[in-house]
């Protein structure tokens, strides 16, 4: 079959954009074919040139802007765009916001559901929030640099200052970045597979100031660590934590399983919404405490508890929102499927005086069978499952739990949407507004919160 496309590579035209995708770029059609800009936004007439034409779409590059939107900010730096640090960076916050929430309404309307969103929940300072880097460390022209990817490739930008993440963390990199350097340390080359260090994570606890600074390496042997460590301590007086993980692998997964303590605690501390949280490396913790609160205490006001109920927190991660639930219920049940997490929720538990909150290690979707036949009988299932959402299986074993709500903490509404409808087939429906609440401002993250009743 012959296709008509109307466009062709490195020709320079002319159009409005009409539309800004899920990804944060700009659509202009010529004739119904779509070609995406980035940073472009609707409404804007533009020159573009076309850098890229498959099959039913193309890429371009704008090179004239003619008329600019109301909704246009000034960029803070193309690299926040080039590599998705800050894909909407372009974009005033108050329209971001309009703009996640019309995203979800567009997934339900395709899914011809008629269902409200609510207005997306902003940050009042809505940069440097992220208390957690996740580096790449490469050598870029012969020398060590910590930075991030260009989207859609491996090709490192050297990064100094990161825009959405706290400042203390982008401080940290580089006191980590030099010392490599100083030491000679060989950084990870994925061509070869060789070098070592491939990446650098740093958290930080927004409350506490407990800094953990983790080295990924291939190889099990870190040169130079000890005076590494020292300096690292004598540098940086937040740190509590140094440790080293070990990813020999040639993969795209971040973090490997072995994890080696250099310096000082194998974890550390943060609260949330007053209670304390122990954090392991490899532990799931969310990125934006400010927002979280935020969204623990609307989900938890969602669920309308009142003291006698048996709540299910399922993707519990370290057990946050189940802790926060913990004193409005009866009984709490977390399940996780990574073990450390699991091991941190009871640490947590524990340290809290919390009695009742009850975690296992598994799949979701396995452990809500076992609990359904071990007759447990939840009033309340909360979920927060990752971007894939939830398993058929999950979903057919919370209907016959017969719960009076499900409260659905989703980071991907087209996922949401999906389960809506599932849920729907057993008679869950959706009673109340959507609630979109922004934990990833300057991205294209969406995160709500939805209420479903028998
Ligand atoms: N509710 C927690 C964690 C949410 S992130 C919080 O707010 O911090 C999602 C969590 O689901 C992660 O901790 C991830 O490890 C876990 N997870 C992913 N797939 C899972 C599965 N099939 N079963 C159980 N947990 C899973």
């Amino acid at each position: 079959m012959k296709i008509n496309v109307p466009v062709h590579k490195n020709e320079s035209l002319s159009g409005k954009v009409i539309d800004l995708t899920y990804q944060g770029m700009g659509v202009v059609k010529v004739d119904s074919f779509p070609i995406f800009i980035t940073n472009t936004l609707p409404g804007e007439e533009i020159e573009y040139t076309v850098t890229k034409v498959a099959r039913n779409f193309a890429y371009g590059r704008m090179t004239k802007l003619i008329t600019k939107s109301p909704d246009r900010v000034e960029e803070k730096d193309r690299q926040y765009t080039q590599t998705g640090i800050a894909p909407l960076q372009h974009l005033a916050y108050s329209a971001q916001l309009k703009f996640k929430q019309h995203q979800i309404v567009e997934l339900l309307e395709k899914a011809h559901l008629d269902i409200d969103v609510d207005e997306t929940m902003g940050m009042e300072t809505p940069y440097h929030y992220r208390n957690k880097a996740q580096v790449p460390v490469r050598m870029v022209r012969g020398q060590l640099e910590t930075g991030f990817y260009k989207r859609g490739s491996h090709e490192l930008v050297p990064i100094e200052d990161f825009y959405i993440q706290d400042p203390e963390l982008d401080k940290a990199i580089i006191v980590v970045r030099d010392l490599l350097r100083r030491y000679h340390i060989e950084p990870y080359d994925e061509k070869t597979n060789h070098g070592n260090v491939k990446t650098i994570m740093v958290r930080r606890g927004y409350y506490s100031h407990e800094l953990m600074i983790v080295f990924v390496t291939r190889a099990k042997k870190l040169l130079m660590h000890d005076q590494i460590v020292a300096e690292i301590v004598k540098q940086l007086p937040e740190v509590k934590s140094i440790v080293q993980n070990i990813n020999p692998d040639k993969t795209n997964v971040l973090m490997g399983k072995e994890n080696k303590t250099l310096w000082g605690s194998d974890t550390i501390k943060d609260q949330l919404l007053g209670l304390t949280f122990t954090i392991s490396p490899l532990s799931f913790y969310q990125v934006n405490p400010q927002q979280t609160e935020r969204l623990y205490e609307r989900a938890i006001e969602q669920a309308e508890l009142t003291g006698s109920e048996t709540v299910i927190d399922a993707y519990c991660g370290i057990g946050t929102i189940s802790l926060a639930v913990a004193g409005h219920a009866k009984d709490v049940y977390g399940v996780e499927v990574v073990p450390e997490a699991i091991q941190d929720a009871k640490l947590n538990a524990m340290n809290n005086h919390i009695e009742n909150a009850h975690f296992v290690i598994g799949k979701a979707e396995t452990q809500m069978a076992k609990w359904q036949e071990k007759g447990l009988k939840p009033d309340v299932i909360i979920v927060d499952p990752p971007r894939k959402g939830l398993a058929p299986e999950f979903i057919t074993a919370a209907g016959e739990m017969q719960p009076k709500k499900v409260v659905y903490v989703s980071c991907n509404p087209s996922t949401l949407v999906r389960d809506i409808q599932r849920f729907a087939e057993l008679g869950y429906h959706v009673t109340k507004p959507i609630q979109p609440v922004d934990q990833f401002p300057q991205t294209t993250h969406i995160e709500s919160i939805t209420v479903l009743s028998k």
